[in-house]
């Protein structure tokens, strides 16, 4: 079971979570992420050191402080074990701060303090709840590459190591508490698995372990069919498939780690994401069964886009400018999130983070200068402030007719698409629209593909707003009021109200 930032995030929030835990009877591994907001202190404080800003220190005092208002509020005291923790990090970063200089492996070996703290405080609020429970640093048995920042677990190592601690755990009846997010090279250096990454720890241990099932205990009701902030009828997913979840992380939806689910899909481990903060609800199940032909199962959302354009008539049956083009992205290090070319061949775009636009252009006009020149290439531009919304679910893999659906809503709503990808895998379709459109196009989409709870599910809505609410005006509207529900059920539609008006208001 692993418990996010703000399951772990305050003293309520960490005797909630204990409750849970002591509610569940079978052998457990907890994985915790850290207090919510220290990860971000902590990178934050050691890069001020590198540049030799003092200010680092009140990032630190920041720290010392919330983990010693935690303790003290569930304790009574501070942990000694915590206490030495946090002068081994103020030493870490004077460290950084007289060199001036901040290497990759002394970020992560910063970042892992977190963590690394906080598997003392859940042990210890465990044994409370009358649990045997020890804290246990994941770098004694998670074994990675050498990549800081973004370490791989090295499967083969680890599972030795693993299996040895925790048979003896299980054994005694102990539930040990263990960092996520964190790993050691062979030879021992701290490493981190790249920001998020408690969930991927999960999933790794739950592999190491052959577990039954890996719980993701987060702040939400599991995964939805989009963000409810943006989709007021958004609704909790029950079950969805490996697939579908990676999908959905990487078009968007921060449900769990894009990798997270790499370590449980061969072994078929189902994962279970559930919220803290609402216990009883029975969670998004994720597994390898996909169901659902024909459906769309969640619509989500990428903002801060922009679509760069190379066009130029004289590209046609010009072989090679594609490559050109995604190796001089590659070049600068941008993430192409979506690609589609026209097939008249004479432009080519793709949707690429706003952040990265600039840097992508120029090196794009630096490869191509002799075909700019020539006429070959007319322009190389960007359309800006656009996002990208994807529709996902298995079920549009092999069945017909899902792009042509969803292209037909958002014409029918008046929302203009300027580039569309299918994904190969055929569990989504994307498109790029105007970031402002994005929100219509995913309520429109959400109704019209079927996705609400309401009675409604996946009817056309007709909205109406009426002008005038004189002697004939009040008549139809009654009329329409009363004749409504039938209206309904006979043409499928759904009627609205959104607005009445006269001379004087509406
Ligand atoms: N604490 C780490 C982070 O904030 C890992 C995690 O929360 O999953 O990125
Ligand atoms: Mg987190």
């Amino acid at each position: 079971m692993k418990f996010g930032g703000t399951s772990v995030g305050s003293p309520e929030m960490i005797k909630k979570t204990a409750e849970i835990i002591s509610g569940i009877d079978e052998s457990k591994v907890v994985v915790v992420s850290a207090m919510s907001g220290i990860t971000n202190l902590l990178i934050r404080a050691a890069r001020k050191a590198e540049a030799g800003d003092k200010a680092y220190k009140d990032d630190f005092e920041e720290i010392v402080s919330k983990e010693n208002f935690t303790m003290k509020s569930l304790f009574g005291k501070e942990l000694p074990a915590v206490s030495d923790l946090l002068s081994l990090l103020e030493n870490l970063l004077d460290s950084i701060y007289m060199l001036g200089e901040l290497t990759n492996r002394a970020l992560d070996a910063v970042q892992s303090f977190g963590e690394r703290m906080n598997i003392h405080v859940v042990s210890e609020e465990l044994k409370r709840h009358s649990i045997k429970s020890l804290p246990v640093e994941a770098s004694k048995f998670l074994i990675t590459n050498e990549e800081f920042g973004n370490a791989f677990p090295n499967f083969k190592l680890s599972k030795g190591r693993a299996g040895k601690l925790f048979s003896r755990y299980f054994k005694e009846r102990i539930t040990p508490v263990v960092t996520g997010f964190i790993g050691a090279t062979p030879d021992g250096k701290i490493t981190t698995l790249g920001r998020g990454g408690s969930d991927f720890s999960a999933t790794i241990i739950g592999n190491l372990l052959d577990a039954r099932e890996v719980w993701i205990w987060t702040d939400v009701d599991g995964v939805m069919s989009a963000d409810p902030r943006i989709v007021k009828n958004a609704r909790s997913l029950r079950n969805i498939s490996y697939n579908e979840a990676s999908e959905l992380s990487y078009f968007g939806a921060k449900v769990i780690h894009p990798k997270a689910l790499l370590p449980v899909i061969d072994k078929k481990i189902p994962v279970r994401i559930l919220n803290t903060f609402n216990p009883s609800f029975s969670g998004t199940l994720i597994t390898e069964r996909e169901e659902g032909k024909g459906f769309v199962k969640a619509i989500t959302r990428i903002k801060d886009i922009s679509l760069i354009n190379v066009n130029g008539k004289g590209m046609l049956g010009v072989p090679g400018i594609a490559a050109r083009v995604f190796s001089a992205a590659a070049e600068t290090h941008s993430n192409v999130l979506m690609i589609s070319q026209s097939s008249s061949e004479q432009n080519i775009c793709f949707a690429a983070k706003a952040e990265d636009a600039a840097k992508l252009i120029l090196r794009l006009k630096k490869e191509f200068e002799e075909e700019m020149k020539e006429g070959v290439i007319e322009s190389i531009g960007e359309e800006k402030k656009d996002a990208i919304v994807s529709a996902v679910g298995a079920g549009i893999k092999s069945f017909p007719g899902i792009s042509g659906k969803v292209f037909s809503i958002l014409g029918r709503n008046g929302i203009n698409v300027s580039a569309i990808a299918q994904g190969s895998s055929e569990y989504n379709v994307s498109f790029v629209v105007k970031e402002r459109l994005s929100e219509k196009a995913m309520n429109v989409l959400h109704t019209e593909l079927g996705l609400d709870n309401s009675d409604f599910k996946g009817r056309k809505i007709v909205n109406l707003f009426q002008f005038g609410v004189g002697s004939v005006g009040s008549a139809l509207y009654r009329l329409i009021e009363e004749k409504k529900a039938d209206i309904e059920k006979k043409s499928g539609v759904r009627i609205q109200y959104v607005g009445i008006a006269r001379s004087s208001g509406y």
